[in-house]
């Protein structure tokens, strides 16, 4: 018997998106944001007239109350959930916001997910293809998203939105378009319409990692292989680990030397704030900030009170 009292809370954080009509997202969202301050449940969730997407954090009965509610809904009730252990919340506020799409694509085609997007992959089959000769493995995120850990040979998109990709992908990718191309997210969700794009632009032959990288990460059998550093997320967490076998390296480079890190810190000028892996002795010397400018501002959290 373990006692109960003396353990760490137990919390769990959940991911899951569902492409499906909703007729009234207005609605929808209002009573959806009653259902999770009625649970205490802190995260981002987004309505759209198709589809959910969230991330939500909470104890784990309330994570439990959550999904059988969900669950019994039929619009959502074959819609999977990414369920992660915490100590305790991940964010520190509840959002849910009402937008026109679920993602934000910018692109001339009508893409639907729900009626053509690129073949889904188990973990298994697209360990095995990461394998293969002559496939190409596309980062489906953003470039800070890939410079903390990515799968091994994958194309960095010099994007810093998702909304950027359809350009990028039409600069670079245009002589790929008959390689078999192997996609991958977070959790799933920007495949869905990364994928659906390349079709609609001639690409012939192409997948994306069903449940994406924290899915893959938990799978007992690849249990993360060819993945290298850290998996970036939206939460407080900043990075998870995805690769639990012995043969992993770091990727992450420290943004002022140059050495292996996978530190995150934001910078301490408070009206830059950007996010930076730094490493240690860097971060001491510039004091936590991303550039020397930064280090002169005047609302730097750190030196100002000198
Ligand atoms: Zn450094
Ligand atoms: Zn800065």
């Amino acid at each position: 018997m373990t006692d109960v009292a003396s353990s760490p809370a137990v919390y769990h954080v959940l991911l899951y998106y569902h492409f499906v009509p909703i007729d009234d997202p207005e609605g929808f969202s209002a009573e959806h944001r009653q259902l999770c301050e009625q649970l205490g449940l802190r995260g981002r969730i987004l309505v759209a007239s198709n589809g959910l997407n969230g991330t939500v954090s909470g104890p784990v009965d309330a994570c439990s109350a959550y999904m059988r509610s969900l669950q019994a809904d039929p619009r959502f009730s074959d819609m999977p959930f990414k369920v992660d252990v915490v100590p305790g919340h991940v964010f520190q506020k509840l959002f849910v916001r009402v937008k026109s799409e679920l993602v934000t694509f910018r692109t001339d085609h009508q893409l639907d997910p729900r009626r053509r997007t690129g073949r889904h992959l188990s973990p298994q089959d697209y360990h095995a293809m990461l394998q293969r000769e002559g496939v190409v493995i596309l980062d489906g995120r953003t470039d800070y998203e890939f410079d903390l850990g990515h799968f091994r040979g994958a194309i960095r998109p010099e994007v810093a939105s998702f909304r950027e990709f359809p350009d990028w992908i039409r600069e670079h990718m245009a002589d790929l378009k008959d390689r078999p191309i192997l996609t991958y997210c977070t959790g799933g969700i920007r495949c869905e319409l990364l994928t659906a794009f390349m079709l609609e632009e001639g690409f012939t032959d192409v997948y994306q990692l069903d449940g994406g990288i924290v899915t893959y990460g938990k799978d007992p059998e690849v249990k993360g292989a060819l993945w290298d550093g850290k998996c970036y997320v939206f939460d407080e967490r900043i990075a998870v680990d995805i690769n639990h076998t012995d043969d992993r390296q770091v990727v992450g480079r420290c943004h002022h030397c140059g050495a292996p890190t996978e530190r995150y810190v934001n910078c301490a000028n408070l009206d830059c704030h950007r996010q930076h892996l730094s490493c240690e002795p860097c971060e001491e010397r510039m004091a936590r900030s991303c550039s020397a400018e930064c280090m002169e501002a005047p609302r730097h959290e750190i030196l100002v009170q000198e």
